[in-house]
């Protein structure tokens, strides 16, 4: 048992080193990031949080989450009951739009089977999706406003949809949906 774990985690860790080395490959956001995000945590998760591009701190950093957003990520997993080791965090895209644009449809198909390699491995209970960006690549058509701090079963993958953990910087409102909807998860993984 707990050399299987090793072996995913080896195996997660080689996802991350591949990713790593990917360019060239001719998508401008990945030749001009400074570094690629993987994204960092445990191979056996039961939640993957998934946010939608790295940004400037990340990019800086190779680690998901670790500028303003990151610390409100960090006080929603807290507020979860979820340490940030013990869950995987990671982008839609591993590569930093410039000037923080969204990223292209184009963009997101080249970095898809690397995030459903990630998720096949790691087989979590519960995909989180933060924000509309993100939950669009797991379901199209759904709205943020509509499913957020609910499960929502997607081509038989459950969802967990929060805002996005910058909307709390923007408005109270969201903030306190957010960390209402962080302990809903909490309650749920109990
Ligand atoms: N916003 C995201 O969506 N991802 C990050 O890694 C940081 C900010």
């Amino acid at each position: 048992m707990g050399e299987d774990v090793t072996d995913q985690q080896k195996l997660l860790d080689a996802i991350a080193v591949e990713i790593r080395a990917h360019v060239p490959c001719g998508f401008q956001i990945c030749e001009q990031a400074t570094n690629l995000v993987p994204g960092e945590g445990s191979a056996t998760a039961p939640v993957v949080v998934v946010g939608e591009a790295p940004g400037a701190n990340e990019d800086a950093q190779g680690r998901p989450f670790v500028g303003r957003a990151g610390a409100i990520l960090d006080d929603l997993l807290v507020a979860a009951g979820l340490a940030r080791e013990e869950v995987f965090i990671t982008n839609v895209v591993k590569a930093r739009p410039p000037g923080n644009r969204d990223p292209t449809k184009a963009e997101v198909a080249h970095w898809m089977p690397v995030l459903e390699a990630q998720l096949a491995l790691i087989a979590p209970k519960l995909v989180v999706p933060l924000g509309r960006h993100a939950l669009a690549h797991f379901a199209p058509g759904a709205k943020i406003g509509e499913v957020h701090g609910r499960t929502v079963t997607e081509r038989g993958r459950e969802l967990f949809p929060l805002y996005h953990p910058a909307a709390a910087l923007r408005s109270t409102k969201l903030r306190e949906a957010l960390f209402a909807d962080a302990r809903a998860l909490g309650a749920l993984l109990r």
